[in-house]
């Protein structure tokens, strides 16, 4: 990301505003909250589905954690679109505004039922979240609902807030995690280039046949190394700025796409790069297993030239 004006006439230099303005994403930050918690009141209200006592192996919060990630979507829609980063101030900031909304909500709720008691004296809040929490119950197998925990239901209260609060985070530090151009304030964009592959296809040798055994791995170690090869030939071109050299080795690479996607290890070849002043990288993954077991790592970074990321992209 060091591009120096010169280098990059198009793009005038851009000093990076001190005080960002959270102001957008906050609002619509707020606006996705009410909007969820105004979803959970209507089906609380209307229907039999009480998506914030939702759990699974009744420990894991998943309904207030869904419901968390709802409210918060608004910041993270408004960070990718603004190109507004999310910084740690903003992360606690969301946390903040997560409980709050939370217990804000508990409130409308309890201020909506005017509760008195027999003697005519008010319910307080405290008293009104006491009896709520206490009151906590597992719903039967048959529909009814179960012996109220007591004291237990604030575990179980205290996991649908924080399973709701730690929702709301996962969306902005998925973002924070984003490669971001700082001089245009904005999210790179990542764009697949291709993959190489590193490893040769998966082959059933018998455990016995140790002689069959250090010939698969040697021709396993072979494969490697011809990758990282490719990968090392690319990453020069890149640093050299030579599209030309990089593009052919890359549409040398495209026909055996489909075959390099199915082997059990391989590269995965991408430019990141800056829609507005083409700043970026030739990142460079290696991806282990497949689906479920897919691991991905990071190999290489390469800082590209302004100029050949942009010839790259056309
Ligand atoms: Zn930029």
């Amino acid at each position: 990301m060091n591009t120096t004006p010169e280098a990059n006439p198009t793009s005038a230099p851009v000093g990076p505003r001190e005080e960002q303005s959270y102001l957008l994403v906050l609002i619509s930050g707020l606006a996705s909250t009410a909007l969820a918690l105004v979803g959970v009141y209507v089906l609380d209200a209307k229907t039999d589905f009480h998506i914030m006592g939702w759990y699974a192996n009744y420990i894991l919060p998943i309904g207030a954690v869904l419901v968390g990630v709802a409210a918060s979507s608004g910041y993270g829609l408004a960070s990718w679109f603004s190109g507004i980063k999310i910084t740690r101030s903003l992360l606690w900031i969301v946390l903040a505004l997560q409980l709050a909304a939370y217990f804000a909500t508990q409130y409308i709720g309890f201020k909506s039922l005017n509760l008195v008691h027999r003697n005519g004296a008010p319910v307080g809040f405290v008293e009104y979240f006491d009896v709520m929490a206490r009151s906590f119950a597992w719903r039967q197998n048959d529909g009814s609902p179960g012996k109220p925990l007591g004291a237990w239901g604030y575990a179980f209260r205290g996991l649908e807030i924080v399973g709701f609060a730690a929702g709301g985070l996962i969306v902005p530090l998925v973002l924070r995690k984003k490669p971001y151009c700082q001089a245009c304030q904005r999210y790179m964009r990542t764009r697949q280039l291709g993959l190489a592959p590193a490893s040769v296809p998966v082959k059933k040798v018998k455990k016995s046949d140790a002689a069959g055994l250090a010939a698969y791995e040697a021709e396993q170690q072979q494969a490697f190394d011809r990758g990282k090869q490719t990968v090392e030939a690319l990453q020069q071109h890149a640093a050299g700025a030579k599209t030309a050299d990089f593009q052919k080795i890359l549409t040398e690479l495209e026909p055996g796409k489909k075959q390099t996607a199915k082997l059990p290890k391989r590269f995965s070849l991408q430019l990141v790069h800056c829609n507005r002043c083409y700043a970026g990288q030739f990142v460079v993954k290696q991806l282990l297993g497949q689906g479920k077991q897919l691991k991905q790592t990071d190999f290489s970074s390469t800082e590209l030239h302004p100029d050949f990321a942009r010839s790259v992209c056309q």
